[in-house]
């Protein structure tokens, strides 16, 4: 069962000028159902555009995108939002947090904006925190946490209206090694068990390594790592 699927896409920048890119020729890719898979390639070869893509924040120039079954092409801009908001999850480099909010109701909002009631997303959120081993900074602001806890913070945040695919773009980039280690197996943690399928953009082969299946970028195609 595809959760995600990309069939030929295409994106091209600057199209037509003499600075003319094109950074996806042709990418096919599958996540199943409850699949963790790493996205392999040197800075520049086109993961971060293949993330914003996957998780329509961009559209292709030429392919298809989809997501659960559903085909993503010609939907309206309202329906696009409203499948982004429910059906994936993103997780950054830098965790994105909102500042003048506690972890915990940095959980809380998108599920607020999604229309769950207050006090369901307040249990939600908690529960994520615990899973992940930070339920004790549910209070705390982003700069009281450490870089490790913010990301955990930014993977509960991305999994809080319970989506069915994940994108992470160097989740682990701005870690030490040490700290790299826990936090994926705090990803991997909330992950398993879920049935959500993650497509993990990773410099890191140690932890590309512990995936089910590892991808690479090249000259604009997906090809097997
Ligand atoms: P990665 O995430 O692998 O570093 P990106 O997807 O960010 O790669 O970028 C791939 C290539 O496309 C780079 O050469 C980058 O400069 C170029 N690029 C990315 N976004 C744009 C854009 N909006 N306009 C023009 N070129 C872009
Ligand atoms: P990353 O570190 O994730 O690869 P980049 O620094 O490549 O990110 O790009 C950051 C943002 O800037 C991305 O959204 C990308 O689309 C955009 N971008 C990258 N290169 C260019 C470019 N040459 N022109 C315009 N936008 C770009």
């Amino acid at each position: 069962e595809a959760m995600l699927r990309l069939s030929g896409v295409e994106k091209i920048y600057n199209r037509g000028q003499t600075s003319e890119v094109r950074v996806l020729n042709g990418v096919d890719l599958t996540l199943a159902r409850g699949e963790m898979v790493a996205l392999v390639a040197p800075s520049g070869a086109g993961k971060s555009t293949l993330l914003h893509i996957a998780g329509l924040l961009d559209t292709p120039d030429a392919g298809r995108v989809e997501i659960g079954g559903e085909d993503m092409t010609g939907l309206t801009d309202r329906r696009r939002t409203m499948v982004r908001r429910q059906e994936v999850g993103f997780v950054y480099q830098f965790h994105h947090l909102l500042p003048e909010f506690s972890a915990l109701e940095n959980i809380v909002l998108p599920q607020l904006a999604n229309g769950v009631a207050r006090r369901d997303a307040v249990a939600r959120a908690q529960a994520l925190l615990e899973q992940v081993g930070v339920g004790a900074r549910a209070g705390h602001r982003p700069s009281a946490m450490s870089g490790g806890e913010q990301q955990r913070v930014a993977f509960c945040r991305a999994l809080a209206n319970g989506p069915r695919v994940l994108l992470a773009d160097e989740p682990t980039g701005n870690l030490d090694p040490g700290t790299s280690d826990q936090v994926f197996a705090a990803l991997t943690g909330l992950v398993r068990g879920t049935g959500l399928s993650a497509l993990i953009a990773t410099h890191n082969l140690d932890l590309a390594a512990r995936m089910d299946r590892i991808l690479r970028l090249d000259q604009g195609q997906v090809v097997p790592g």
